[in-house]
C-alpha cells in the first residue's frame, strides 16, 4: 500500500470539499481526484484553483466511476443520496471510503454497515479531534453522575445546515445514553412547547439553534441539585473537520475490512 495515500474528494466544490482539498494539500498528500454533482458548473475546473491552493492539474470530474481507479481512498462530504451511490462504486472497486455526510436515513446507515463488510469504511458525524475527546469526557461524566442529573444537549450551526439536530448532537446523545444503559430513540425529547409537564429524569433533551455563519457549537449539560457540569465544544472554522478526515483517510488504508469511526482512528476506545 502506498505510504502517501492517493486521496479523492467527493463533493469537491462544497464548503467542506474545498477545505478537504486544502487539507490534503497541507498534509503533503497527492490529490488523486475531485468529484462534483453531474451537471455542476464546476466540472472540468482545476480542483486546486477551486480550493484556493493554486493549480494542481486535477480536473473536477462528474462521476466517481471515471476516477476511482486513481484513488487509494476517497473522502465523501456530499449529500446522503450521493453518498449512497459512492458507497456502491467504492465497494465494486475495492477502494476505502471516509464518510462525513450527515443526515443519512436508517436504510442508508445500514448500507454503510453492509458496505463495510467488503471494504474499510470510516463513518463519523464529526471528524474533529476536539469533539471526539469531548465524547470521551461525556462518557466519563455520564457514568459518574448516573441517574442523579438531568441531561440536555444544545447545538448551534449556520443558517445553511439542512438537518437537525446535528449528527454530532446525536453522537453526543448516543454516547451519554449508552453510558447510562438507555436507548436514545426511547428517551430523546426534541424541543419543548406548551404544557409539557415536569421533566422526566430519563429523558435527554435536544435544542437546536440555526443562524448566520456559526460553524458548529455543542454543549451538553449535566444538571444536578446545587451544581452543573457543561461539556462544551466550539468549532471556529471547518479546517478541524477536514484535517481530521484526512487523518482518517491515511489511517484507514492500513486497516482490515470493517466499519470504523473517529474514536477508532484516534485510539480512544478503552
Ligand atoms: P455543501 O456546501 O452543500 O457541499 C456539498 C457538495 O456536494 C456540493 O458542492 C454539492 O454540489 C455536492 N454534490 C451533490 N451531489 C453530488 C454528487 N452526486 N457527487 C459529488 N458531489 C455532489 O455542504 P457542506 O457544508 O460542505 O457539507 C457536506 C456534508 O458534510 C453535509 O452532510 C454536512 O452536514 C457534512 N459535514 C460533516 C462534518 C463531519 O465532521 N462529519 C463536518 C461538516 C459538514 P451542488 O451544490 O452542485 O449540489
Amino acid at each position: 500500500m502506498a505510504t502517501s495515500p492517493r486521496i479523492g474528494i467527493l463533493g469537491a466544490g462544497g464548503r467542506m470539499g474545498r477545505m478537504l482539498i486544502q487539507a490534503v494539500h497541507q498534509a503533503g498528500y497527492p490529490l488523486a481526484a475531485a468529484v462534483e454533482r453531474p451537471g455542476s458548473s464546476l466540472i472540468g475546473t482545476d480542483a486546486g484553483e477551486l480550493a484556493g491552493v493554486g493549480k494542481l492539474d486535477v480536473q473536477v470530474a462528474a462521476s466517481l466511476e471515471e476516477v476511482i481507479h486513481q484513488c487509494d481512498v476517497v473522502i465523501d462530504f456530499s449529500t446522503p443520496q450521493a453518498t449512497e451511490t459512492h458507497l456502491q462504486i467504492c465497494r465494486d472497486a475495492k477502494v476505502a471510503i471516509v464518510i462525513g455526510t450527515t443526515g443519512l436515513s436508517d436504510v442508508q446507515k445500514q448500507l454503510v454497515s453492509d458496505t463495510a463488510q467488503h471494504i474499510p469504511v470510516v463513518y463519523s458525524g464529526n471528524y474533529s479531534v476536539g469533539v471526539n475527546v469531548s465524547l470521551k469526557m461525556l462518557e466519563l461524566a455520564a457514568k459518574a453522575f448516573g441517574e442523579t442529573v438531568d441531561i440536555e444537549i444544545i447545538e448551534a450551526h449556520h443558517r445553511h445546515k439542512v438537518d437537525a439536530p446535528s449528527g454530532t448532537a446525536y453522537m453526543m446523545g448516543e454516547t451519554v445514553a449508552n453510558a447510562l444503559g438507555r436507548n436514545l430513540k426511547d428517551v430523546a425529547v426534541y424541543g419543548r412547547e406548551g404544557h409539557t409537564g415536569p421533566r422526566e429524569r430519563q429523558t435527554i433533551g435536544f435544542e437546536t439553534i440555526r443562524g448566520g455563519d456559526i460553524v458548529g457549537e455543542h454543549t451538553v449539560m449535566f444538571i444536578g441539585e446545587g451544581e452543573r457540569v457543561e461539556v462544551k465544544h466550539l468549532a471556529t472554522n471547518r479546517m478541524n473537520f477536514a484535517s481530521g478526515a484526512v487523518r482518517a483517510a491515511a489511517w484507514v488504508i492500513q486497516q482490515p475490512v470493517a466499519r470504523y469511526d473517529m474514536q477508532d482512528v484516534l485510539s480512544l476506545k478503552n
